[in-house]
């Protein structure tokens, strides 16, 4: 379960980016997170995984309290959490397989179980045909593809999701989609931030609207009404 309670982010230049946000997400949920550019959601999305640590308020990852731990905790709370960004972030002098085994590497997982697992992921991201393909020869569906797979080989009870499609045309988009949805019919919870108007409304999931930093709107299977 994910908990914020009363959060608050205010940047050092002044901006307060977040104004108190109260939003409860169980295991399992798929959450688009929707408001215009400048509103609040790459914020959000990084106060989850501890990249920006928030002014005051209480947030809470699974066992996890945000404002408690100590940054040498900060890895652990990352393996329950993948990560995926619109610009795939994959390295790009490693392979596909190379991207996807390097972050089992890093937390020290048997070779054996690697070499299996990140064959499985990058199956199931439909690549298994180009696993030794560097990012530079891949297209964007295939390099977030790569990124996906990346994001849940250690299998994360949450993947969070940046943009995923801002890159991306919109047959491509839907595929992407179609493998986030299926992560999550595997019980990951998704919290996904997006402006793509007709993914959200026809993946149909919960949205939260944020508008000034202010949570405006929370609706349970909810259609993307565009606030400028
Ligand atoms: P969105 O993802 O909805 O476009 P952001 O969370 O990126 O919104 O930004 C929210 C507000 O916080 C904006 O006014 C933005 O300029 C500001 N902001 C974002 N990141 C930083 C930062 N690192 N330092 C200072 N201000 C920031």
């Amino acid at each position: 379960m994910i908990e914020l309670k009363n959060v608050v982010k205010e940047y050092p230049n002044g901006i307060t980016a977040l104004k108190g946000i109260d939003l409860t997400i169980e295991q399992g949920e798929f959450v688009y997170i929707v408001g215009a550019s400048g509103s609040g959601k790459s914020t959000l999305i990084k106060t989850l995984y501890r990249e920006e640590k928030i002014t005051s308020g209480i947030i809470k990852v699974n066992e996890y309290d945000l404002v408690r731990m100590k940054d040498r905790q900060v890895p652990y709370l990352r393996r329950e959490l993948g990560v995926v960004f619109q610009d795939y972030r994959l390295l790009p002098r490693l392979t596909a397989y190379e991207n996807v085994a390097y972050a089992m590497e890093v937390i020290e997982k048997r070779p054996e179980e690697i070499k299996s697992r990140v064959i499985e992921v990058l199956e199931m991201v439909g690549l298994k045909d180009k696993i030794r393909r560097y990012p530079s020869e891949l297209s964007g569906g295939e390099q977030q593809r790569v990124a996906i797979a990346r994001a849940i080989t250690n299998k994360p009870s949450v993947l969070i999701a940046d943009e995923p499609t801002g890159n991306l045309d919109p047959d491509t988009s839907n595929e992407i989609m179609e493998i986030i949805e299926r992560i999550n019919q595997q019980n990951t919870t998704v919290i996904m931030a997006t402006h793509n108007q007709s993914i959200v409304n026809n993946y149909v999931h919960r949205v939260i609207t944020i508008k000034h930093g202010h949570l405006v709107s929370d609706q349970e299977k909810g259609a993307y009404r565009y606030e400028a």
